[in-house]
C-alpha cells in the first residue's frame, strides 16, 4: 500500500492507564475507504484503540499516523488530525438546548468560520442524508434515540471528515432504532468513507465490514475478512466470543 492509500496506521502502539497496560503492541493499517469493525469482550481495549486516533487518549510508545500526519501528541498534530476525523459515541452528546440543525451548524460556524447561511445549507444536506431533514428544528428531547444518533452522525459529517470513528453507536438504542442507525452507517461506507466501528452487531459487521479486528486483553488477536472470521475463526478466543454474542 502506498503512503497516500493509508488512512490510519498503528505501529507497535502501547497505551497504559497508570500501571494498567490497556493496549499492547497494536499493529494495524487501515486503507482509505476501508470499513473496519472492531469487536471483542468488554474491557478488551476497543474504545481505547479508536480513541487514540483522534487523541481522546494519548499513547506512550509506538507510532500512529492518521491521513499522513504523525500523531506525536503535539497540539498541532491533534488539531490537524481532528480536522480529518469525526467520531460518534454510544451517548449521542447532542447539545440539549440546540435544535438538530443548530447542533449541526455549531462547529462549522465557530470552528471552521463557515457563514451561517452556508452552514445551514450543508447541514440540511447531511440531515437529509441521515433521513432527518424533516426534523431539523426539533430539539434532542423531541427525538427518539435512533433519531438523535442520526443527527449526531450528520453533525460529524458537517465537518467533512475523511475518517469516521464509531464507538458502539447503537448500544444505547432500543431494538427498533438500531437498524435505522446501522443503515445510515452502511450507506456512508458504501459511499467510500473510511470507518472504524466498534460494535456488537455481528449481522452488520458481516455485511458491511471489509475486515474484522478482534481484540482481547489489550491485544489484536485476529484480523480477518468477515467471511473467514464468522465461518472459521482462527483463535480460540475469537471462537468463544462469537459463541457468546451469537447465543446472546
Ligand atoms: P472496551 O471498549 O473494549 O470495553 P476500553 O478501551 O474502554 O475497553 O478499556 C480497556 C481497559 O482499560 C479496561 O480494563 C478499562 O477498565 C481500562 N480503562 C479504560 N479507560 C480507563 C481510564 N480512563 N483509566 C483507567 N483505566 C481505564
Ligand atoms: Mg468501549
Amino acid at each position: 500500500m502506498s503512503k497516500s492509500e493509508i488512512a490510519i496506521r498503528f505501529e507497535n502502539l502501547n497505551k497504559k492507564y497508570g500501571e494498567f497496560h490497556a493496549l499492547k503492541d497494536i499493529n494495524l493499517t487501515v486503507a482509505r475507504g476501508e470499513k473496519i469493525v472492531v469487536c471483542g469482550p468488554s474491557g478488551s481495549g476497543k474504545s481505547t484503540m479508536i480513541r487514540c486516533v483522534n487523541h481522546l487518549e494519548a499513547y506512550q510508545s509506538g507510532a500512529l499516523t492518521v491521513d499522513g500526519i504523525r500523531m506525536d501528541n503535539s497540539k498541532e498534530a491533534v488539531r490537524k488530525i481532528r480536522d480529518h476525523v469525526g467520531m460518534c459515541f454510544q451517548q449521542f452528546n447532542l447539545f440539549p438546548h440546540l435544535s438538530a440543525l443548530d447542533n449541526c451548524t455549531l462547529s462549522p460556524i465557530y470552528t471552521h468560520k463557515v457563514p451561517r447561511a452556508e452552514a445551514e445549507v450543508i447541514a440540511m444536506e447531511y440531515l437529509a442524508k441521515v433521513r432527518m431533514d424533516g426534523h431539523a428544528h426539533k430539539f434532542p428531547n423531541q427525538l427518539s434515540g435512533g433519531q438523535q444518533q442520526r443527527v449526531a452522525i450528520a453533525r460529524s459529517l458537517c465537518m467533512k471528515p475523511d475518517i469516521m470513528l464509531f464507538d458502539e453507536p447503537t448500544s444505547a438504542l432500543d431494538p427498533e432504532s438500531i437498524s435505522e442507525v446501522l443503515d445510515v452507517i452502511a450507506d456512508l461506507g458504501n459511499e467510500g468513507m473510511t470507518m472504524m466501528c466498534v460494535t456488537h452487531e455481528m449481522g452488520f459487521a458481516r455485511k458491511v465490514a471489509d475486515r474484522i479486528v478482534f481484540m482481547d486483553a489489550g491485544q489484536i488477536v485476529e484480523v480477518a475478512d468477515p467471511e473467514s472470521f464468522f465461518t472459521n475463526p482462527r483463535h480460540e478466543r475469537s471462537r468463544k466470543f462469537l459463541q457468546q454474542v451469537i447465543n446472546h
